[in-house]
């Protein structure tokens, strides 16, 4: 029977890659003062790849790896005044209102009581604990956790620290295949993945999920009864 439900944040509860998407938009129209641009998406995604091994995920180190791209591809001609503007793209991000997915508070409210309920989010510390007090969702949850890495290490000494759980009383909900979904798989727990309409090039991955303890959703409102399902099965 599963006795926890968590969640991943970004792009699960609420929208979040839309905003990377747009805002490499904006370095692209900057950028088109200095050089051809047809290959900057590919160049971001190999030096944010680089750069996460170093600065972890989230804003600040998706600005560092605008900067840092932006230097690379106009051959280190790109002004200072331009510079500033990229850094001030990443301060807007970080102010940029939040905007909860539609149904979320619904299955929330629906699974608050019944389950012990987690949001598990990689990225900036500072950044993530705003987000979920912005959200106004806290209240529904036991566990808050914001950590470096999402990987089978960290699942499991989540689950040890909430009560010591065994990973098949877990179900882990998110868009992301390699940080929410196989890693649970992998030591035994459920997954639920709940693509979003965008991916980052980091969290692509060519494994598939599968197995009784995986399932594939189109929208977080399914949540509720595919619990049902699973502990209907167990009665049985
Ligand atoms: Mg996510």
């Amino acid at each position: 029977m599963i006795e926890v439900v968590a969640f991943d944040a970004d792009d699960t509860l609420w929208h979040t890659e839309d905003i990377f998407v747009s805002t490499q938009n904006k370095l692209e129209e900057i950028l088109t003062n200095y050089c051809e641009t047809a290959h900057l998406h590919e160049r971001m995604a190999a030096t944010e790849k680089e750069n996460v091994k170093l600065f972890g995920y989230g804003i600040k180190g998706f600005t560092l790896s605008m900067v840092e791209t932006a230097i690379e591809l106009s051959e280190g001609k790109i002004s200072a005044e331009h510079i500033h503007e990229i850094i001030q793209l990443g301060k807007a991000m970080l102010e940029h209102p939040l905007r909860i997915m539609p149904n979320v508070e619904d299955v929330l409210k629906e699974l608050h009581g019944k389950y012990k309920l987690a949001i598990v989010t990689k990225g900036d510390l500072l950044d993530q604990n705003n987000k979920i007090e912005q959200s106004g969702l806290a209240p529904y949850f036991d566990f808050l956790e914001v950590v470096s890495e999402k990987d089978t290490a960290t699942y499991e000494n989540l689950f040890t620290k909430w009560g010591d759980y065994p990973a098949e009383r877990v179900m882990m909900i998110g868009n992301s295949l390699p940080s929410d979904v196989l890693p649970v798989l992998d030591i035994g727990g459920y997954g639920v993945h709940i693509p979003y309409v965008t991916t980052a090039a980091f969290e692509r991955t060519d494994r598939v999920a599968s197995g009784y303890r995986f399932t594939h959703l189109d929208n977080i409102k399914e949540i509720p009864a595919y619990l049902e399902q699973i502990t209907l099965k167990y009665l049985i």
